[in-house]
């Protein structure tokens, strides 16, 4: 095939989106999985790729689209004042700049949206995937919600859009967001709300109004990894995207469901992601090939920076790197550097993994739960 597959969006500037010393949500290790792309891509494969490195913060006509007034002035003024005081009672901190860092963010992911709906294709915005951010609030780490604004422009256009949430934490900023609308369907996979943060994302929030039935939550318990999220993905997502038949096919590839991760308790391997990331790039055929996907959650550097890499290699359709090929040296001490950690020296570790307790009983229950809720049915493929 002639011609780039992928378009990734980073501008090195999206690191100032910085929430402080010691803060778990660090933009680092994302950009250590752009250099690692640059650094490992096979140069025959170079061309797969398109970068677009600038990026400049969105203005207030498009955050408006989702976010309220006075929540734009409100991070306009803690930006300006230099706080470093949290904006929603917990863990997610103003800083110098807040306001400008965060809607350069926001740009990137509405960026890799207008170029596919623009021109159809793929393209990655790994800064992007602040899925806890409400219309006037912060959460979760969360000051302005890309997803949620690209999305609203896009549903704007006129288009129908699907969107997928991988991250380990549920996407309450997006599903509340939309949770009326029904040009939207939102499918959201992750860790049980009663176990982990922000608490939400039951199998009986299905949507209201024009949205009724087209939010679809699939809570799974700890230590769940693989066996649930890859079987449940191939059950769940084809027949809901055919019937819905989007024009764009949106995913939060947070990474925090990783084994591994210090934040939360599923234990999804590299070979889970790379099962799930094909049959999204399968399935994106539904929605005329067009494919956004931004990162998201994930706390473990080592994790975050190979699992996302590997996602961009199959969006890019070149094949991954079989084990054992080691990872290049410049990137290893480069990733040393950053974060004062071992780099790994493989694409993949071995996993070290506590025994799940998921079996085929849990997803009959599960299917059962999401059937009711949505009066529908769900046949094993
Ligand atoms: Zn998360």
């Amino acid at each position: 095939m002639s011609g780039p597959r992928l378009s990734v969006v980073w501008d090195p500037r999206f690191r100032s989106y910085d929430l402080g010393p010691g803060h778990p949500f660090d933009e680092a290790s994302r950009e250590s999985a752009v250099r690692l792309i640059e650094a490992s891509l096979p140069t025959g494969r170079r061309a797969s790729i398109e970068w677009l490195r600038t990026v400049e913060p969105a203005t207030d006509s498009s955050l408006l689209a989702f976010h309220a007034g006075r929540y734009l002035e409100q991070i306009r003024a803690a930006s300006a004042s230099g706080s470093r005081r949290p904006l929603d009672g917990g863990d997610t901190p103003a800083f110098p700049g807040c306001f400008e860092a965060s809607a350069r963010i926001v740009a990137g992911t509405a960026r890799a949206i207008g170029l596919v709906l623009e021109r159809g294709g793929t393209a990655f915005a790994p800064a992007g995937g602040l899925h806890h951010a409400h219309r006037d609030r912060a959460s979760g780490f969360c000051i302005f919600n890309d997803l949620a604004v690209g999305i609203a422009g896009a549903l704007e256009a006129g288009r129908r859009v699907a969107y997928v949430d991988l991250d380990v934490h549920h996407g309450d900023g997006v599903m509340y967001g939309f949770y009326r609308t029904g040009r939207l369907l939102d499918i959201d996979f992750h860790q049980d709300g009663r176990t982990l943060f922000p608490g939400t994302g039951h199998v009986t929030e299905t949507g209201s109004g024009d949205g009724a039935g087209l939010k679809v939550n699939v809570p799974l318990p700890p230590g769940a990894g693989d066996e649930a999220l890859v079987p449940l993905a191939r059950r769940l997502l084809p027949p809901l995207l055919e019937e819905f038949r989007p024009e764009l096919l949106v995913v939060q590839h947070g990474v925090d469901g990783h084994w591994g991760d210090p934040l939360a308790q599923l234990q999804y391997t590299a070979s889970g992601y790379a099962a799930v990331d094909r049959l999204l790039v399968d399935l994106a055929s539904q929605s005329g090939g067009r494919l956004v996907v931004t990162g998201g959650g994930g706390y473990e550097p080592r994790n975050v920076a190979r699992t996302l890499a590997r996602a961009a290699y199959l969006l890019a359709g070149v094949e991954l790197p079989a084990d054992p090929t080691p990872l290049p040296d410049a990137w290893r001490e480069e990733f040393f550097e950053s974060f004062g950690l071992p780099a790994p020296a493989r694409w993949v570790d071995l996993p070290k993994l506590a025994p799940s307790s998921w079996g085929s009983s849990h997803e009959m229950r599960l299917v059962r739960d999401l059937e009711g809720a949505l009066g529908r049915r769900f046949p094993t493929p």
